[in-house]
């Protein structure tokens, strides 16, 4: 449907937070840790869009690992869709390769799930769906 947000990967979430407001002139609406990810974020609303930034709580956590291999920066792009089920039916038989086949709970008050980068062009790609409350 759009681009839901870009997560940048970051190591230091309290000091990207001050730099990303004085970048976007306007203070982040929301920070949240995930538990099961091992991540903290802090989102970023520029129209349509969000910028999310993940900072590692521990030294397992996927984003602790992309930054030793490749250091801060873009991390993935998300798609917000409609049918969360429906999508990743439909990319697998496509033949797009998903890390979760199922939804997971993500940040944001989201249903998410990655596809492998190794299927679309080294892109991470998330899909994610709103949960209505
Ligand atoms: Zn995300």
């Amino acid at each position: 449907m759009k681009i839901e947000h870009i997560g940048i990967a970051v190591k230091d979430i309290e000091q990207s937070d001050k730099l990303f407001k004085i970048l976007f002139n306007k203070s982040a609406y929301k920070m949240e840790e995930v538990e099961s990810e091992g991540v903290k974020t802090s989102f970023f609303m520029l129209g349509e869009s969000k910028i999310e930034l993940l900072q590692a709580t521990n030294p397992n956590s996927a984003i602790a690992k992309f930054i030793d291999k490749k250091g801060e920066g873009i991390h993935h792009i998300a798609f917000e869709v409609e049918d969360i089920e429906a999508e990743i039916e439909r990319l697998s038989k496509e033949g797009f390769k998903l890390i979760h086949n199922i939804p997971k709970l993500g940040a944001d008050n989201k249903r998410i799930a990655f596809l492998h980068p190794k299927s679309t062009n080294g892109v991470l790609v998330e899909l994610c769906q709103e949960i209505v409350q």
